[in-house]
């Protein structure tokens, strides 16, 4: 008798076992990466779960504004977070990628609705092992498990932390977990993103991803826990013939700029910005130039001041030199329609297909995915569940 009510508590519990998310970026992992090596972990991704040809980043590829919108499921221009490093023209505030150790970003440049709001929304907890809108200075809009960005806390610590979640008593544990991995970036702009450093470290990402697993296994969750493994955006050779010395050749005018590396937004007196173009006619084959108005339509980038009146941007390959002198080997920003930006979308778990591949998936619609795995209600958003719904499984059910 005693053992059939176990039995029967069992399958009670088997039978509303709730899945988890966890989220995971490689920084700068480029959509040909996999194929550098041999990786034993990601073969088994692919073998159990989903592979998409790439992963197409927002514009512009770079690592804030991409992934903000991997959890708003938003263009920069609806979430705000339109460059790395931008001031708004309006009050003259300031955006930075960095602050003074463990202060806060404040919350009014990440707008939409974040995952984690979301999941708070629905009843759940969630978690960050650190990402891009998860330190901001209002407690409603931060996860409820979040830490303060350390760029050197090893593999093995933020595995641990994911261990330390895992082990939460249910009512507290987080459902939604995202986790972030710079390394793929870092030598990707140091060494380029042909170099054989990169192997290396993609062998290195395999290994703690191994570990990730293992702790899920552990934890008794593998048949819970939906892995998605994401990056924000590509890496493509730079060429040392294509800088632009575009500080010098706009020596003494007066404008104030948005954004740097291959994308510049100005602002200025309408003769300053005309002054701007005609100083830039001799670089016209190493980059466009437009109003905001005229920039290309499937870039998104048009409704939100932030972007700048007159908008440069370089061509693949080629660099805006502001201060230093060209030192990366590598670097991302450029046009989202070039392959070289495109990341890698990977997915494994108990709601996704097994060994199925798809082409390219959007960036954007990953947020109304995790909402779909964790049958979340979500925000109106510019992505489409409808795009990327194929790679579920069949009998999922919402
Ligand atoms: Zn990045």
């Amino acid at each position: 008798m005693f053992r059939l009510f176990f039995l029967l508590l069992l399958l009670i519990e088997l039978l509303t076992a709730k899945p988890y998310v966890l989220l995971i970026s490689w920084d700068g992992c480029r959509w040909d990466y996999p194929a550098r090596g041999s990786f034993p972990t990601l073969k088994m991704m692919e073998e159990n779960g989903v592979t998409a040809t790439s992963l197409q980043p927002v514009f512009p590829s770079k690592t804030l504004p991409n992934h903000y919108s991997l959890v708003t499921g938003l263009y920069p221009v609806h979430h705000g977070i339109v460059y790395n490093i931008f001031l708004n023209p309006a009050n003259g505030e300031q955006h930075v990628i960095k602050r003074k150790a463990r202060s806060l970003f404040p919350a009014h440049w990440y707008g939409g609705e974040p995952l984690w709001v979301t999941a708070r929304k629905n009843g759940l907890k969630s978690a960050s092992i650190f990402w891009v809108g998860s330190e901001v200075d209002d407690a409603a809009r931060r996860p409820d498990y979040w830490s303060y960005y350390d760029h050197h806390l090893s593999h093995a610590r933020r595995i641990e932390k994911l261990k330390e979640y895992l082990a939460l008593p249910i009512a507290q544990r987080p459902r939604m977990i995202t986790m972030y991995f710079s390394d793929t970036d870092d030598a990707g702009h140091q060494y380029g993103p042909e170099s054989p450093h990169i192997a290396e470290v993609m062998a290195r990402l395999d290994k703690a991803l191994a570990g990730i697993f293992q702790t899920i296994r552990a934890a008794g969750l593998q048949d819970s826990v939906n892995v998605i493994l994401v990056s924000d955006h590509g890496m493509t050779a730079l060429s040392p013939q294509c800088v632009i010395p575009i500080k010098e050749r706009l020596a003494g005018l007066d404008y104030q700029v948005n954004g740097r590396g291959p994308v510049a937004g100005f602002f200025a007196e309408k003769s300053v910005l005309d002054t701007i173009r005609q100083r830039l006619k001799p670089y016209a084959r190493m980059c466009d130039i437009y109003t905001r108005e005229n920039l290309p339509a499937y870039y998104h980038f048009r409704d939100n001041p932030m972007i700048g009146d007159l908008v440069v941007v370089a061509r693949p390959g080629c660099f805006l030199q502001w201060d230093a002198p060209l030192q990366s080997k590598g670097s991302h920003g450029y046009d989202n329609r070039f392959l070289d930006m495109h990341g890698v979308f990977r997915a494994v778990g108990p709601a996704f297909k097994k060994g199925y591949h798809t082409g390219m998936v959007r960036n954007i619609d990953v947020y109304p995915l995790v909402c779909r795995l964790l049958d979340m209600q979500p925000a109106e958003v510019d992505g489409d569940v409808l795009r990327i719904e194929h790679v579920l499984k069949n009998n999922f059910q919402e």
